[in-house]
């Protein structure tokens, strides 16, 4: 058992003070406000919900910051997508490992909790399968176990190289299953992750995408999920759009909503392009909007139907996706300011009148929460403990009173102000640093080192 004491906590019902929190197995057992802090409470200032990052492929942190110089031509997703592959061509287990875990430690510096690892690359150099099908998978459990995250882990089917059934080819040889060896992969991973991740650990199933899948292996591996997490990249760009509108008769959304059942079981990442009737069907479908804002900008994605989605209480989360630059508040703000980009407004992305912070913060927290299957993104008795305590005395937060906080969070602050996280109940954030960050940076260095001499 241990007891958090806060000085202020963001609950369902507002802000409470003074609030001592127990938590038990994980999991949120008591919370008093207006109470005395004992001797062996940790005492935090700000308490809120941990967001859940929905949309993670991890080892892609490996690559950020080597894609941003401009080659003669046209610069593309498509180009990105191409070193992308030449790292997937040369990583071994043991640096998947240690690119995992720097990545997920990051994640939890900065806010995190839990993660939904959406994992492709299952394959051998060349596509023979390992001798244990779920090694990689291993590799990701093993770096969860080191960083204390709660991971929903997604295997990803991933069949072809393009719309209409195009052979995978290069680097996409790691990533490929057949309906057949998908089921038996989803089969081993969930075994190994019963006995070796605790007990708020879940394994869902993620079509890769339309493009890499062909409907009637979608149709055969839904039942995989049970009543697990569906997760799918739906509209990132308009040449997926285009390439699928050729192939399927009707563009991505419209399609999935049209021929499988949506439902709030599903995450569609990437939604970013679609019509008013797609965005609006989207939302009435409960399925949850995976956003990964930093990604999506930096990939010259576009921007996502924010305003007319939140408008028909359409569910949402975030991701950091590419790993690129991981941050929570980078990851919200871009989400808002990629609206009043386009619309040219301010404060556009909420319904209605209030704070913009409470409602890009409190929405991520929830639809996070549900994309990843987790009991959680609330203060409220019986919820996972994913916790995460903020510095309201810190330059970018003193001046702001208690009803602009998550504003400030938001809009004005970054990851330093986060000082303690926990990922159901594991204190894993302690003083703004993780208790095993040493380790996991020096093996990182190690890990790097190794693939850039081999790429
Ligand atoms: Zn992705």
């Amino acid at each position: 058992m241990q007891v958090i004491f806060a000085r202020r906590a963001r609950t369902p019902d507002g802000w409470k003070q003074n609030v001592r929190i127990t938590c038990k197995g994980g999991v949120i057992s008591t919370i008093e406000p207006d109470s005395t802090a004992q001797a062996d409470d940790t005492r935090v200032d700000t308490l809120l919900p941990s967001l859940a990052n929905l949309h993670s492929h991890s080892f892609q942190r490996a690559m950020a910051g080597m894609t941003e110089f401009r080659a003669a031509g046209k610069d593309s997703f498509w180009t990105w997508r191409d070193l992308m592959y030449r790292f997937v061509e040369h990583i071994s287990p043991e640096q998947y490992q240690a690119i995992a875990a720097l990545t997920f430690m990051e994640m939890q510096e900065a806010g995190y909790a839990s993660v939904g690892e959406f994992h492709y690359v299952h394959n051998q150099h060349g596509g023979q399968h390992y001798d244990n099908q779920a090694e990689l998978s291993e590799q990701v459990f093993a770096a969860a176990c080191q960083t204390g995250i709660g991971l929903t882990h997604l295997p990803v089917l991933y069949s072809y190289g393009g719309a209409d059934k195009a052979e995978l080819n290069g680097g996409q040889m790691r990533f490929g299953n057949s309906v057949e060896t998908y089921a038996t992969l989803v089969e081993s991973i969930r075994k190994s992750a019963e006995q070796t991740l605790p007990v708020d650990t879940c394994v869902g199933i993620a079509p890769h995408s339309l493009r890499a899948t062909c409907p009637e292996d979608l149709a055969q591996v839904l039942h995989l999920a049970q009543d697990k997490p569906i997760h799918i990249h739906i509209a990132e760009q308009p040449k997926e759009v285009s390439d699928i509108q050729a192939w399927l008769g009707a563009r991505p959304v419209e399609w999935l909503l049209a021929n499988t059942p949506v439902s709030d079981q599903w995450c569609l990442i990437h939604a970013t392009h679609m019509t008013g009737a797609e965005t609006q069907n989207m939302a009435r479908s409960g399925a949850i909007a995976g956003l990964c804002p930093i990604t999506e900008a930096n990939l010259g994605d576009g921007p996502f139907n924010g305003v007319a989605f939140l408008a028909n209480d359409g569910a949402f989360g975030v991701g950091s996706d590419s790993n690129v630059c991981i941050s929570l508040s980078e990851e919200l703000r871009t989400l808002e300011y990629s609206q009043r980009l386009r619309d040219l407004g301010r404060n556009v992305i909420i319904p209605g009148e209030g704070s913009v912070g409470d409602v890009l913060y409190l929405g991520a927290a929830t639809g996070g929460a549900k994309a990843l299957n987790r009991n959680a993104g609330r203060i409220e008795t019986g919820a996972l403990a994913d916790l995460v305590a903020i510095d309201s005395t810190s330059p970018a937060l003193c001046a702001l009173r208690e009803d602009q906080l998550l504003d400030g969070l938001c809009f004005a602050a970054n990851g330093t102000v986060v000082t303690d996280l926990w990922s159901a109940g594991r204190h894993q954030v302690q003083s703004g640093h993780h208790i095993n960050r040493d380790q996991i940076v020096t093996s990182y260095k190690a890990a790097m080192s190794d693939l850039l001499a081999s790429i």
